[in-house]
Formats: C-alpha cells, sequence, structure tokens
C-alpha cells in the first residue's frame, strides 16, 4: 500500500521522464538527420567550388596549369579532408595529395573513421573517391578525382557541436527532473495535507468526538466538498446524539410519570386509603391510556425507520377524510372548550395513501389541541394551489412557537421547552412522521409561528 502523496510524485516523474526522453530521442533524431544533409551538402559545395577553382588555374591561350596555386588549392582542400588528385588529358597526375602528403592523408582519414565511430560504433564507412572533369571554355582539360572518408563525415567541429547539443539537452533533462521532484512533492504536499486532516477529523469522529470540525480551507473544488461534507455530517452526529441523549432522558421522565402516579393509585387501593371505586379506576386507566400513547408513538417511530415506506395510492374525496377527521376530534375540541371548524374545503379528489394522509391530519390536529388554550380556536381549510397541487392549511391560536425552535420542530424528539413544561404527554416524534408521511408522497409540510400568536401548518400534497 502506497500513500497518495509517493504514488504522485511519482507519477509527475513518470509523466516528465518519459517527456524528456522523448525529447532527446526525437531531438537527436531530427538534428541527426538535418545535421548529416547538411554536413554532406556543404562537401557537395566544397568539391562544386574546388572544380571550380581548379578550371580557373588553366591558361586556355597557352595550355599551361598554373602550379602554384595547383599546390594551395590541393593543401587547403586537404585541410578540408578532401584528399584530391588532378589529371591532365594525358592522364599525367599534376597534383597528388597522397604522393605530396602522404602522412597527412593517412591521418586525415584516420582522424575521420575515429570521429565517426566515436559517434556511430557500427558506422560502415571507408575512403571513398568521386571522379570530375575539368571543363575551361567548354572543354575539358582534365579530370580530378576527390578522396575522402565517406559516405560522409564529421571533423573535429561537427562532432564537439553534436556531442555538445546532447550533453545540454541531457542538463536541461535532469533540470526538469529536479523541478518536477520539487513541484511534484509540492502538489501532492498541497492535496494530501487536507486529506490527512480529514481522516483525522474522521477518525475522531468515529470515536464519538462529535465536535470534532475541519477548519482549513481547500481551493481544490472536490476536497473543499469532502471537508464541508464531513462537517456536516459530523453535526448531523452531534445533533442525533445531543436528541438521543435527550429522548433517553424524555422517556424516562415521560414513564416515570404516569407509572409513579399508578404505583401511588395501586398502593392506595391495597392500602384501603381509595375505595376501589369506578372513579379510581378511571385514574387508573387514563394513565395508562397514556402510557399506551407514549409507547405508540415510539413503536410508530421505529416502524419508520426500519422500512421503506410504501405508499398505497388511491382516490378518495379529500373533504370527507377532513370532514371524518373534525368530527373524530370535535368532542375532545369541545371539552377543552376550543372551536374546530373545517371550512372552504376543496370538493375534488385527490389520489394518495388514505391512511397515511389521515395519520399527517391527526398528528398535526393533536398537537393543535395540545398547544391551543380554552377560548380559542381551530380551523382546517384547503387551498387548491394549481392544477397538480392542493393545500391542507390547520391553523391553531394556541401557544405558538419561538422563531429558534422552528427550523427543529420537525426532527425527531425535539420538544420546545414551552411545550416540556406542559403536561402533553408526547415525545417530540409526531411532527416527524407526519413530514416523513407528507415527503413520502413527494408533498411539503411547512409551518408558520409566532408565539402566544398560534401556529399555521401547511400540507402541499400533489392531486395525483
Ligand atoms: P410532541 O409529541 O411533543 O407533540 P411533535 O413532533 O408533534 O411532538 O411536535 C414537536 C414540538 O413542536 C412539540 O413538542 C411542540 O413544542 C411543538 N409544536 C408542535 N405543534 C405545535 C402547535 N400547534 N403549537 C405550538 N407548538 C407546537
Amino acid at each position: 500500500m502506497y500513500k497518495l502523496r509517493t504514488k504522485m510524485t511519482a507519477s509527475y516523474i513518470a509523466v516528465s521522464l518519459m517527456i524528456v526522453i522523448l525529447v532527446i530521442v526525437l531531438a537527436n533524431v531530427i538534428l541527426e538527420f538535418t545535421f548529416q544533409r547538411y554536413v554532406m551538402n556543404a562537401q557537395q559545395k566544397n568539391t562544386e567550388q574546388l572544380v571550380q577553382q581548379l578550371s580557373d588555374q588553366y591558361n586556355s591561350s597557352t595550355s599551361e596549369w598554373d602550379y602554384g596555386a595547383l599546390d594551395y588549392i590541393g593543401m587547403s582542400a586537404l585541410e578540408k579532408g578532401l584528399m584530391i588528385r588532378v589529371k591532365t588529358m594525358q592522364d599525367d597526375y599534376i597534383w597528388d595529395a597522397w604522393t605530396h602528403n602522404n602522412g597527412v592523408c593517412t591521418a586525415m582519414l584516420q582522424n575521420a573513421r575515429e570521429n565517426m565511430e566515436s559517434r556511430y560504433p557500427h558506422f560502415n564507412g571507408d575512403y571513398t573517391e568521386q571522379r570530375f572533369d575539368i571543363i575551361a571554355d567548354g572543354q575539358q582539360i582534365g579530370v580530378v578525382e576527390v578522396g575522402y572518408y565517406g559516405p560522409f563525415y564529421y571533423n573535429d567541429n561537427d562532432l564537439y557541436f553534436i556531442n555538445n547539443l546532447n550533453r545540454m539537452l541531457i542538463a536541461v533533462a535532469f533540470f526538469s527532473l529536479a523541478i518536477t521532484v520539487l513541484f511534484g512533492a509540492y502538489m501532492s504536499r498541497r492535496l494530501t495535507m487536507p486529506i490527512g486532516k480529514v481522516i483525522h477529523a474522521t477518525e475522531q469522529i468515529s470515536k464519538g468526538k462529535f465536535s470534532e470540525r475541519i477548519s482549513i480551507q481547500s481551493k481544490t473544488e472536490e476536497v473543499k466538498n469532502l471537508i464541508a461534507s464531513v462537517n456536516h455530517l459530523a453535526e448531523s452526529l452531534e445533533t442525533t446524539e445531543e436528541l438521543r441523549k435527550r429522548l433517553t432522558t424524555d422517556i424516562a421522565h415521560e414513564l416515570r410519570t404516569p407509572l409513579s402516579t399508578l404505583q401511588g393509585y395501586m398502593e392506595a387501593l391495597i392500602d384501603g386509603i381509595w375505595s376501589p371505586d369506578k372513579e379510581r379506576f378511571h385514574s387508573c386507566h387514563d394513565e395508562i391510556i397514556r402510557l399506551n400513547r407514549l409507547v405508540d408513538d415510539l413503536a410508530n417511530l421505529s416502524k419508520l425507520e426500519s422500512q421503506n415506506m410504501t405508499v398505497n395510492k388511491q382516490a378518495f374525496n379529500l373533504y370527507a377524510l377532513m370532514e371524518r377527521t373534525r368530527s373524530n376530534f370535535e368532542a375532545q375540541f369541545m371539552k377543552k372548550g376550543i372551536r374546530l371548524t373545517l371550512e372552504n374545503a376543496y370538493q375534488g379528489s385527490i389520489c394518495a395513501d388514505k391512511d397515511k394522509i389521515s395519520q399527517v391530519l391527526v398528528n398535526i390536529l393533536s398537537n393543535a389541541l395540545k398547544y391551543t388554550n380554552q377560548g380559542d380556536a381551530v380551523t382546517l381549510s384547503t387551498r387548491k394551489e394549481d392544477n397538480d397541487t392542493v393545500e391542507i392549511i390547520i391553523q391553531d391560536s394556541g401557544i405558538g412557537m419561538a422563531k429558534e425552535d422552528l427550523p427543529f420542530i420537525f426532527e425527531r424528539f425535539y420538544r420546545t421547552d414551552k411545550s416540556r413544561n406542559r403536561f402533553t404527554g408526547g415525545i417530540g416524534v409526531g411532527l416527524s412522521i407526519a413530514r416523513s408521511l407528507v415527503l413520502a408522497h413527494n408533498g411539503d409540510l411547512s409551518v408558520e409561528s409566532e408565539l402566544e400568536k398560534g401556529s399555521t401548518f401547511v400540507i402541499r400534497l400533489p392531486l395525483q
């Protein structure tokens, strides 16, 4: 297993090494090709010049050669690596590099061979001779045999140039490799450093330290998103953990109240302080109902959490459902002295899971009942938004909620402090269940509320 940093640096080096090798090879191939052509062209030009110079040394009117000039031309050709032999039409050699300076000729050839073999170990070259006619005033006056190391050769300067260029290319290669290593190490450090922080943070989170947050900023979009996600995850876990702790205390608290009341009642009955009459049993029964409601809430919630919710859609009349819910609640509202009205209802039908929508209405209406005081009013109504959606509005003029609480009331087990102080018996799951049910219908559940003024819950449902 390699570290990301090692891998990244290694790939940077591999890529730059490949590029450098490619450049060196290509440069050499192209350079060699052009340079060889250049050398051959130069040799060709030299030879042509030489032939021209030789023809200039012949005086047509006297039919005489300028031997002094021939000697000079022959020597300077030799310096360029050309060994010439000049012949008259009568096959007489009037200038011959080999006889003139055999030692230099051999040394020249030897030097050319060494130069070429140092560059190309298997160079297949040897002494080569070319013949050219020497023409003066349109008439052939002789022949020159030009000998050299062929097919072509590099002199010391050529070799120096080509080797130097290669050395420079290799130096550039090493230099760019060094830069790549430094740059690669820097870049991978920049990328892996925040990832290291993320790993550290997730380790802390997995150990239960949900308050851990990653504070560093990254300019890389993916890393930035990763940091945001991990921070968000930590935040959610922190909230859930807080809610879980709160729930345990809440459940204990909620269970304790009816249980100790029941215990007290029972003890009073056993000790004979209370006579076992209908009223006493009613009191016990109320506490048992309260306990049952709590257990039902918990069971409902675990059912919601454990299964993928299936929505059994059917067409039904929304007004009929709302009217039935209203009449089911009527007695309880009347008992508490709250007016419950159903107005302006949408008369058409809706395609949804009837039981689930009924459950949503029940949850919200039970809250309205719990958090509304005597003399206040609760109104049920509907509004058809457009051709596709209908809104069910449940408005109460109850205790309302503080602005700070509104973002949380749909969270599981969340209860506002105001509701905690009341003897209401909920555990804070009613609304989260209601919202899950509405979301399963691709709908939306929202709330507007003001402390001491009341709350308005709006259920938006698609008609189909
Ligand atoms: P609970 O079982 O406590 O009623 P819910 O999930 O139904 O749980 O509601 C969460 C919290 O939202 C309640 O504890 C209460 O504080 C607040 N709440 C819900 N409905 C109303 C309402 N109509 N008026 C005032 N507060 C409300």
